[in-house]
C-alpha cells in the first residue's frame, strides 16, 4: 500500500522534528521551504570571517532538548557536543554594579549577601519553588498535548493552580523571597521570552531562572546551528524529501480538508496532510481561505521584538563574557514600553553576547564578533513606528550601556554592522507584526486556550512551532514537533 503522504510548511525547528517524527513512522515527507536553508529564526551567516547566530544564542531546558532527541531516536550527546556556560549571565546594573548568575553557591552566597543581607536563603526557597514549578509544568503542561476542553478542565488538574501559582503574578510573588528590587529583577527577566512582563507573567515562570541555574545554560560547539544540523541528519536519514526556495502560496482546500498547496512558482504538490511550521496567524491570515478565523487570531496578545546589531570587530572586547544582560532600574517602565506602547523604553534592558568566548573560531584571529539584543515592542497596527529612528536609539542605548563596563570605543572598531528588527523578522519568517517569539504565554493563551495542533474546520491541517503548544523557544518547538506528529499518525490511524 502507498505510504500516506504529509507536506510539511517551513524548516523551523518544529518543522524538522515532525517531519523526522512522521517518517520514521513510515509516511512520505515532504518540506517546503522558502529561505535557501534550513532552521527558520534558527539562523546563521557569516560575513568577512565572522559567525553569527542571527536568533537563538541560548540553549537553556538541556532536559527537554535531550528527551525529545531520544524521542527522534538518536541520543543528543552524539550529535551535540555541548560545553557548559557558568556564569549564566553577568547581571549589569544601572550603577555599573554586577551580579553573575551562577551554579557555584558559594559565590552566589557572597554576592547575594553583598546586596541584601540574608537574602541567600530567600534565593535557596526561590529555587525550591522553581523546581517545584518546572517539574509539575513540564509533566502536566508542556509535554502533553491538551486536544479537548476535558483534557484541561478536569478534577486532577486543579492541584495546579495551587502548586503552580498561575494566578499570582511572578514579580509580585518575588516579595516572598527578596526585599532588593534588583534581585527581584534578576530572577524574573526571563519572562521577556515568553512575551510577558514579570508584573503580569504567572509565578509558574520561575521554572526559567530554575532551569537555568539548576540544568544549566549551555552551548554547542558549532553554535546554535548545530541543533540545526543534527535535526537535519536524522530528518535526512529517516528519508525526509526537503525541497528550499520554495515558499508555500497557499494550502488548497476542498470541503473540510486540504488537497495540497500551491508553491509561489506555481507548482501544485498534493498529499494526504498538511504541516504549517509557518508562524501560526500568519497562515491562518496568508495561506488559507478567509474564513473569519484569523481577525481573532491577529487580534491575540504577540510577543515582543527585537533589534539586534551584529558586529564584526577589528579587535577582541575580552572583558566581555558570553551573555552579559544590563538590567534597567526602572524594570516596570521597560516593560509597559515593550509590551503595552509597543516601542523603545528610555533607558531599555538589553544583552550582549560574546560567542567568541566559547567559540574563538568565530572570528577571525585578533578580532571580536559581538551580538546585542534590544527587545522592543512588535509593529503596530498603524505601521507609524520609525525603526531608523528606534534603531539608532536602541545602538546608542548599547554604547552608552558597554560604557559603564569601560568599554568606551567600540564604534572606533567597528569592521561592519548587520542589523535587524521586527520588519526584518517579518520578512525573514513570515513573522506576524515582527514578534519574535510569536503569540505571547499569558493565561490566556496556553494549555487549552493557546491555538490547538489541528485545524477547527480542516481535519488534515496540522499546525507546529512557537505559536502553537507549548509556546516558543527551541527546545519547546522540539516537542511540539512531536505532538504535532503524533496527532497526525493518531488521526490516520498509523502506530508507529
Ligand atoms: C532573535 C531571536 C532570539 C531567540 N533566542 C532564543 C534563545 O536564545 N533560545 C531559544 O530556545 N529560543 C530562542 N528564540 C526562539 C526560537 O528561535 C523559536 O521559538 C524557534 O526557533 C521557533 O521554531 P519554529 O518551529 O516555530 O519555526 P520557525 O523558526 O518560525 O520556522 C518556520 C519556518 O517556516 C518558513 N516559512 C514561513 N512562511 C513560509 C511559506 N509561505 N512557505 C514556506 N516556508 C515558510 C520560515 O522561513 C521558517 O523557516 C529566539 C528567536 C529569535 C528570533
Amino acid at each position: 500500500m502507498k505510504p500516506s503522504s504529509v507536506i510539511v510548511i517551513g524548516a523551523g525547528i518544529g518543522g524538522i522534528a515532525t517531519a523526522a517524527h512522521l517518517s520514521r513512522s513510515g509516511m512520505h515527507v515532504s518540506v517546503v521551504e522558502k529561505n535557501s536553508r534550513p532552521g527558520g529564526r534558527c539562523d546563521r551567516f557569516a560575513r568577512n570571517g565572522h559567525q553569527f547566530d542571527a536568533g537563538p544564542t541560548l540553549f537553556v531546558m538541556p532536559r527537554l532538548y535531550e528527551a525529545e532527541f531520544a524521542q527522534l531516536g538518536t541520543p543528543m550527546r552524539e550529535l551535540l557536543d555541548l560545553q557548559r556556560v557558568d556564569p549564566t549571565y553577568h547581571l549589569v546594573f544601572d550603577d555599573g554594579s554586577q551580579l553573575a548568575l551562577t551554579s557555584d553557591l558559594k559565590a552566589m552566597y557572597e554576592q547575594l549577601e553583598a546586596i541584601q543581607p540574608g537574602s541567600f536563603r530567600g534565593y535557596l526557597r526561590y529555587l525550591e519553588e522553581g523546581h517545584r514549578h518546572y517539574d509539575v509544568a513540564m509533566e502536566r503542561l508542556v509535554q502533553r498535548d491538551f486536544r479537548t476542553a476535558f483534557d484541561f478542565f478536569n478534577l486532577s488538574n486543579v492541584p495546579l493552580l495551587f502548586s503552580l501559582k498561575p494566578l499570582i503574578p511572578h514579580y509580585r510573588n518575588m516579595s516572598a523571597y527578596f526585599d532588593q528590587p534588583r534581585l527581584k529583577a534578576a530572577f524574573t527577566f526571563q519572562d521577556v521570552y515568553m512575551g510577558l512582563s514579570p508584573y503580569e507573567a504567572p509565578a509558574t515562570f520561575s521554572m526559567m531562572p530554575y532551569t537555568e541555574l539548576a540544568h544549566g545554560v549551555w552551548y554547542p560547539r558549532g553554535g546554535m546551528v548545530r541543533v540545526v544540523e543534527a535535526l537535519m541528519e536524522i530528518a535526512l536519514q529517516a528519508g525526509v524529501e526537503f525541497e528550499f526556495d520554495a515558499a508555500v502560496e497557499r494550502i488548497d482546500v476542498m470541503g473540510a480538508s486540504a488537497r495540497g498547496v500551491t508553491l509561489a512558482d506555481g507548482r501544485q504538490l498534493e498529499a494526504d496532510a498538511i504541516v504549517a511550521n509557518a508562524d501560526l496567524p500568519y497562515v491562518y491570515k496568508h495561506l488559507l481561505p478567509e474564513d473569519g478565523l484569523a481577525g481573532p487570531l491577529a487580534r491575540q496578545r504577540f510577543s515582543c521584538s527585537v533589534i539586534s546589531f551584529c558586529w564584526g570587530l577589528y579587535r577582541p572586547f575580552e572583558m566581555l563574557s558570553p551573555h552579559t544582560l544590563f538590567l534597567a532600574d526602572n524594570y516596570r517602565e521597560n516593560f509597559e514600553g515593550i509590551v503595552r506602547r509597543l516601542t523603545l523604553p528610555e533607558n531599555p534592558s538589553l544583552y550582549v553576547h560574546a560567542p567568541t568566548r566559547l567559540d574563538p573560531s568565530l572570528a577571525p584571529p585578533g578580532e571580536d564578533t559581538l551580538i546585542a539584543i534590544v527587545p522592543v515592542g512588535h509593529l503596530d497596527e498603524t505601521g507609524e513606528q520609525d525603526w531608523v529612528d528606534l534603531r539608532d536609539r536602541a545602538r546608542q542605548a548599547v554604547f552608552h550601556r558597554l560604557a559603564s563596563l569601560g568599554i568606551t570605543d567600540l564604534k572606533e572598531h567597528l569592521k561592519f554592522e548587520v542589523c535587524f528588527n521586527p520588519l526584518s523578522w517579518r520578512k525573514r519568517y513570515n513573522l506576524m507584526k515582527g514578534s519574535t517569539h510569536g503569540l505571547c504565554h499569558n493565561l490566556t493563551q496556553l494549555g487549552y486556550f493557546r491555538p490547538h495542533n489541528r485545524h477547527p474546520r480542516y481535519s488534515n491541517i496540522y499546525f507546529v512551532g512557537a505559536s502553537t503548544h507549548p509556546g516558543t523557544g527551541m527546545p519547546t518547538a522540539l516537542v511540539s514537533g512531536r505532538l504535532a506528529a503524533q496527532r497526525v499518525l493518531d488521526d490516520l490511524g498509523i502506530r508507529p
